[in-house]
């Protein structure tokens, strides 16, 4: 364990010294999240923490969100997506769109997610994301840095190696405040509407978009996409 924190505290470092005020961590407040946001803290590396309200996240988001800030003396930076935007296809498609079509899912994804992020990264030279190897197949070949092929933008990954039990332990043996969802089976957590726990055995990522067919999709487009179809003519996508 004291060599996974080691080698993901001087990833955080590495990206600091890298680029300054143009690293952020946009953090999805699961267990992942708490570790982050504990060793960006403890470590005091002065990494900006931010987080996109969906309008549809459930309460236990709030409460982590909440407890980071009262136990760290920090603000996360709360990003919305275009109210008007959000009204626009409400007004078309439903309140529930996502369970309609694949399309309408990740349409949505894209205006309540990655418009809000890309805005967000707009300046920025690199972001964190708290990404592990074992999460699912399709992010079984991940490298601790990434660059976003169009625009260059850095992705570190600090967490790459560790396994759900080391994460759970560090939260545990270091009384990080974490979302409770985690308590009642949820591992990936989001949307309340787009996450459900999981039973033994499944894919970490099993509880969202749980209704699609498990074909590689179920990423809401954050990570699988260049930043040039993230914010052009999105086709494929998710959340953090
Ligand atoms: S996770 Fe669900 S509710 Fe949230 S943005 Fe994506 S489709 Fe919309």
């Amino acid at each position: 364990m004291s060599a996974l924190i080691e080698q993901a505290v001087s990833l955080l470092k590495q990206a600091k010294e890298t680029h300054g005020d143009g690293l952020v961590y946009p953090c999805s407040m699961g267990l992942e999240g708490s570790v982050m946001v504990d060793l960006i803290n403890k470590n005091s590396l002065d990494i900006p923490i931010m987080t996109l309200d969906t309008g549809r996240l459930p309460q236990a988001t709030y409460d982590v969100i909440s407890a980071f800030e009262a136990r760290y003396g920090i603000r996360v930076q709360v990003l919305f997506p275009d109210c008007h935007e959000v009204e626009a296809m409400v007004r078309e498609h439903g309140v529930n769109l996502f369970r309609t079509s694949v399309e309408l899912r990740k349409s949505c994804c894209e205006i309540r997610k990655i418009r809000p992020l890309m805005r967000a990264l707009e300046g920025k030279e690199a972001w964190i994301t708290g990404r592990r190897r074992q999460q699912s197949k399709g992010r079984s070949d991940l490298q601790f840095i990434e660059t976003d092929p169009v625009y260059g933008l850095k992705k570190y990954n600090p967490l790459l190696e560790w396994s759900l039990d080391d994460v759970s332990e560090y939260v545990r043996a270091n009384a990080v405040p974490y979302n409770r969802l985690h308590d009642a089976h949820y591992h990936s957590i989001g949307c309340e509407c787009c996450t459900r726990a999981i039973s033994m055995g499944e894919d970490e990522r099993a509880g969202r978009w749980w209704w699609e067919n498990d074909d590689g999709a179920a990423e809401c487009g954050l990570h699988v996409m260049s930043l040039k179809e993230v914010t052009g003519d999105i086709e494929d996508g998710e959340g953090i």
